[in-house]
């Protein structure tokens, strides 16, 4: 039997950084809010190595510090913290029902910050050797690879942040890319350039993770060749992209074609009582700065869809 705890004005799934901020501005406003979070709080962001662009930290900060202090914030007035994982969401005549394998609750208002997943390769191998030398996280993971050769297969800012912390470790960082420019930011292009054991193997794309029990290589194909080579690797860190974490709200919210949670500027959603914040939303940019700002949009726009009903 599902435990069903008593009902909340407002229920905030996921604690990243937009979750904690709009459960920081509900529970100041008064509200009963509680946070649902499969993980520990803190979100994505608790996992990355340095963070320079937030501001009010001229140093940058850790990942991990930055969240540890936005969970000290979100929780100092009466937010209530329950880890499970949220499977499905519907409406129901008191506003909505959310439920999982553990737990259920009902709530007048819902604010989604449920961000984003890393998404997969898709070659073979990749499944059978995550864990065993396949990793989509270079900050949790890249401690295993000191002295180890390692690939980071990516163009983007993730990749790059990821390839660089994994030099200061790993003896060989190659970046597998599969166009002739990186889309990272130039600071961070620049710092690659600058690395010594970095190097970057351009218009390729991995066709399979080879190794028995632990990753031993990986196929690489030159898109503008044809040509193939396996590079030997002990590691292998996959940056290509996120998947919006929305299956619960297909058929209760509008997504876009990418799956992405479609708001409008007070961050609603197709479906009234029902906010969007952070990364899971179709927005220009996805950093901690913005899902920090969503979270309080959101967060107000709760508040004023209960005010409007009470
Ligand atoms: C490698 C890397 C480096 C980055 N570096 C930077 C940087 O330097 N600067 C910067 O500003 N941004 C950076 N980012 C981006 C930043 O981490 C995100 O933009 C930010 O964390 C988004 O916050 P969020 O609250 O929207 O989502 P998230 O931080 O992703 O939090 C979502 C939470 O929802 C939970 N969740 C998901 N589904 C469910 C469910 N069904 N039920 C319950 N809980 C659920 C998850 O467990 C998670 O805790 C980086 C990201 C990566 C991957």
């Amino acid at each position: 039997m599902l435990g069903d705890n008593t009902r909340r004005d407002i229920v905030i799934v996921g604690a990243g950084p937009a979750g904690l901020t709009a459960a920081m501005y509900c529970s100041r406003m008064g509200r009963r809010v509680l946070v649902v979070d499969k993980a520990a709080a803190g979100g994505k962001a608790a996992s990355t190595d340095l963070i320079e662009n937030y501001p009010g930290f001229p140093q940058g900060i850790t990942g991990a510090d930055l969240m540890q202090r936005m969970r000290d914030q979100a929780f100092r007035w009466d937010a209530e913290f329950q880890n499970w994982e949220v499977t499905n969401v519907r409406q129901v005549p008191e506003g909505f029902r959310l439920s999982g394998k553990t737990s259920a609750m009902t709530c007048r208002a819902v604010i989604w910050c449920a961000g984003t997943r890393e998404r997969r390769l898709g070659v073979r191998g990749e499944e059978r050797l995550t864990g065993r030398g396949v990793s989509y996280c270079a900050t949790c993971d890249g401690p295993l690879y000191r002295g180890r050769r390692v690939a980071v297969i990516g163009g983007g800012d993730s990749a790059i942040a990821g390839a660089l912390f994994l030099s200061r470790l790993a003896t060989k960082v190659w970046v597998v890319h599969r166009r002739q420019q990186l889309r990272a930011t130039k600071v961070l292009q620049e710092r690659a350039r600058q690395c010594d054991n970095l190097e970057i193997v351009w218009n390729s794309v991995v066709t399979e993770i080879v190794g028995e029990d632990r990753v031993r290589a990986i196929a690489l194909k030159n898109l503008e060749t044809g040509h193939s080579q396996l590079l030997e690797v002990d590691g292998v860190f996959v940056y290509i992209g996120s998947v919006p974490n929305t299956e619960p709200l297909r058929g209760v919210a509008r997504l876009d074609e990418g799956g992405y949670v479609v708001t409008n500027e007070t961050l609603e959603t197709s479906c009234p009582g029902l906010f969007a914040a952070g990364d899971v939303r179709r927005t220009p940019l996805r950093q901690v700065v913005t899902a920090v700002g969503d979270g309080a949009i959101a967060a107000m726009s709760a508040e004023h869809f209960l005010a409007s009903q009470e």
